[in-house]
């Protein structure tokens, strides 16, 4: 095992740090406006900056909070926290650059672009990261029920001194030392961050789910079943392990679904499939994923558009969307994640 990260809470933040200071907030989508809120919330001032034509400049005048140009936020604040879409962050920093004075903060919430060296800010300032381990509607809410929401430290460059105490009494403001924040650094965050949603999470569980069902309906079974076993129940498998670990799962299914889990799960996702996320994760850290997507944004997105429409296309989805309407009662549940689909989907 190596060292154990090191969490902050309340009693390490030096609320100083952050207050008479100013506050750029640059996006308004799921973590901008979680963040700009929350810090004007806890006293911090805050300036949102957005493009002229963008969707979201009514949203936030709606909210009480002041609105105007990038450039012009940054110029005003100290701290300039950059909340944009990742693939958009550097041609929104060029927009920004000139603007950050020596001693300022250049604050981020995933390391992509610092990390590979798609932002490469001038030695004079900090660079740090809180990055909230959930999505900003909950950020939000947790803030404002007097509940903490957990987050992720890191200080990329530190040309004051301060950089890490700052970004403490940021996360403070965010509500999210009430909960504790773990220490790691840019790369850490990055490299962890891409492997997990490529080979477990995004990528990974969605392969599973898919082979499943077709290795059902190719041996003759009924899409509707082949549905129910491999992509529905998942969610009840999910909930358990997220909320008391794997062994509450294993506890909760029958022996039979243990002992088959406990003997085959390894005969399915085998050594070869391990041999396949070292690769994955080789692409990750060597920067061959990175190229990959930046060279694929430059060209206009082909592959990617592909991709999109093939999977919208996959038969689970239309066998999925019947069958789900079976389930009108679960609807009530999901109506927070929804609400804030529509809140992201609906800007630019
Ligand atoms: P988002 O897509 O929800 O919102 C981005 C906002 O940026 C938009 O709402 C808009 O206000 C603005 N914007 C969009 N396109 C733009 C353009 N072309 N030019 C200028 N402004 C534009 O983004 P997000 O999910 O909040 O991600 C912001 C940062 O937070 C990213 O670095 C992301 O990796 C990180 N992050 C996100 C989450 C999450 O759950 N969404 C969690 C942790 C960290
Ligand atoms: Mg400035």
């Amino acid at each position: 095992m190596t060292e154990e990260a090191s969490i902050y809470y309340d009693d390490d933040v030096q609320r100083s740090q952050i207050e008479g200071k100013t506050v750029a907030v640059l996006g308004y989508g799921s973590q901008g406006h979680a963040h700009a809120q929350n810090l004007a919330d806890s006293g911090v001032d805050v300036v949102v900056g957005l493009r002229e034509d963008s969707s979201s400049r009514e949203a936030v005048r709606e909210d009480g909070l002041e609105v105007t140009t990038p450039k012009e936020a940054a110029a005003r604040a100290e701290v300039v926290s950059v909340l944009v879409p990742d693939t958009v962050q550097p041609a929104v920093y060029e927009e920004i650059e000139e603007e950050l004075e020596p001693g300022n903060t250049l604050q981020f919430a995933h390391g992509f672009n610092i990390h590979y060296n798609q932002i490469q800010p001038s030695e004079d300032v900090d660079v740090t990261m809180i990055a909230p381990k959930t999505p900003g509607h909950l950020l939000r809410r947790n803030y404002e029920n007097d509940q903490g929401t957990p987050a992720l430290l890191a200080v990329y460059q530190d040309a004051t001194g301060d950089a890490k105490e700052e970004a403490l009494a940021y996360a403070q403001a965010l509500g999210c030392t009430r909960a504790g924040v773990v220490e790691t650094s840019f790369r850490e965050e990055t490299e962890t961050d891409l492997f997990g949603e490529q080979a477990v999470l995004c990528g990974g569980i969605t392969s599973l789910i898919k082979q499943g069902y077709e290795t059902l309906v190719d041996a003759g079974y009924s899409p509707q079943m082949a549905y129910f076993e491999c992509l529905n129940e998942m969610k009840l498998i999910v909930d358990l392990m997220y909320e008391d670990g794997l062994g509450a799962m294993w506890d909760s299914v029958s022996d039979t679904a243990e002992y088959g889990g406990l003997t085959k799960g390894d005969v399915v996702v085998d050594e070869h499939a391990r041999q396949n996320m070292e690769e994955v994760l080789e692409a990750v850290q060597d920067g061959t994923f990175a190229r990959e997507w930046i060279a694929e944004n430059q060209a206009g997105r082909p592959s990617y558009t592909q991709l999109r429409q093939a999977e919208k296309n996959h038969e689970i989805e239309e066998v999925g969307a019947d069958l789900r309407a079976l389930f009108a009662w679960a609807d009530e549940e999901s109506e927070t994640s929804e609400d804030e689909q529509e809140k992201v989907s609906a800007d630019d």
